[in-house]
């Protein structure tokens, strides 16, 4: 079976609108264990929490209206040499949990 998987987004800087669904609400994504004043603000403040376990290949970016992940351009060249590292991408389960 080949299953091909579409390309993930990248863009330069925090996209103001989904490129998927065209949702406003794109979030930005912090990496790292929050203390208590993030994870109390986090949504307020357009945030989402990304865990404290960093992977290679992480979204910078993340719709909260349908979980699109959005890369940062630089990691543009480490997916077409790598597509598998974008392939573990966190369930949409994990990301509802800590929204
Ligand atoms: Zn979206």
């Amino acid at each position: 079976m080949n299953e091909t998987k579409p390309d993930p987004y990248f863009a330069e800087r925090k996209p103001r609108r989904c490129p998927a669904c065209r949702s406003l609400h794109v979030a930005a994504i912090v990496y790292g264990y929050p203390g208590p004043e993030l994870l109390a603000s986090a949504g307020a403040r357009g945030i989402v929490l990304g865990g404290c376990c960093i992977g290679p290949a992480d979204p910078s970016w993340r719709c909260r209206d349908c979980d699109t992940a959005i890369y940062h351009e630089r990691l543009r060249l480490l997916y077409e040499s790598t597509p598998d590292l974008f392939r573990r991408e966190k369930s949409s389960a994990f990301w509802r949990r800590i929204r």
